[in-house]
């Protein structure tokens, strides 16, 4: 009996444990949800919907971002979808004006805009940015026949028009004043998109473009009778923006960023799409 009896508590001890130390009654199933519970609460922070990482973008920028029927693609779509993938999250593309991304990023609309976007003294006082991931150059796009063939030949009297997609940094520049380096606001006409301001420039309304160089490349290839002039007019870097106060998601989209660039990835997708970057190295 009282062997029965020992036994009996042993069991009754061993089940009283089991009930404090919780762990031991969990089946392997819930062990893997409660993991994912983490993964998710962590994320769920980083983001402004639970599993989903919002990209804003402006998918007229080839080859950065462009539509393909209905789907997007580029260069910043593919670095987007890797990011996402590290971070366990499914990515969400938003379509939007280029000057409407940094507003959306600082109220929480985007958690993140991936838009061939050159990092700024002024973007920084809204935003941060991610480490730079490409290298842009802005250069100026005319008609063949034109008369311009240098920077020198731009004129800031008001016998010229430039044009730029609104907001870029090829609007804030050419919107300077001359002593500052730019053609004057009154001599610039903004376009929603570069692909507007490139139509504006072969029918005559405009006289040059100021845009950054692979699109125009893409601008160039597309439509015939364009140049670009043999001048850089800017260095620049590109980066992602995320709201200031999203350190967390800006650690852990750096970190990614770093894993492709260490692994090769980033390189590979930029040389597919500007495959001259394999010798001259537009990427950072
Ligand atoms: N790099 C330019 C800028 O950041 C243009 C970007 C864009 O038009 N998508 O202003």
């Amino acid at each position: 009996m009282k062997k029965v009896i020992s036994i009996l508590m042993a069991v009754v001890m061993v089940f009283a444990a089991c009930m404090l130390f919780s762990s031991c009654t969990k089946t392997e199933d819930e062990e893997e949800n409660s993991t994912n519970e983490a993964a998710s609460q962590e994320s769920t922070a980083m983001t402004a919907k639970e599993g989903v990482l919002v990209m804003a973008t402006n998918a007229a920028f080839p080859p950065y971002e462009y539509k393909e029927g209905d789907s997007f693609a580029g260069i910043d779509v593919e670095i987007a979808t890797k990011i996402a993938e590290k971070l366990g999250l499914t990515l969400e593309i938003q379509d939007v004006e280029f000057g409407s991304i940094i507003g959306g990023v600082q109220s929480g609309k985007f958690d993140m805009g991936v838009a061939g976007m050159t990092v700024n003294e002024e973007r920084l006082q809204s935003v941060n940015f991610t480490d730079s991931y490409a290298t842009g150059v802005q250069v100026v796009i005319v008609n063949e026949g034109s008369a311009i063939a240098s920077l020198d030949d731009l004129k800031a009297d008001g016998s010229m028009k430039y044009g730029v997609q609104q907001d870029t940094t090829g609007d804030i520049y050419s919107s300077y004043s001359v002593d500052e380096g730019g053609f004057g606001e009154e001599n610039v006409i903004r376009y929603k998109t570069g692909a507007d301001a490139v139509q504006a420039l072969k029918s005559g309304k405009v006289d040059a473009v100021i845009i950054d160089n692979e699109p125009a490349k893409s601008f160039v290839a597309a439509n015939e009778g364009l140049k670009i002039l043999d001048t850089e007019y800017a260095v620049e870097d590109y980066a992602i923006c995320i709201a200031k106060e999203n350190t967390a998601l800006l650690d852990a989209v750096n970190e990614a960023l770093a894993e492709l660039k260490a692994d090769g990835t980033l390189q590979q997708i930029i040389n597919k799409y500007i495959p001259a970057s394999l010798e001259d190295s537009s990427a950072a």
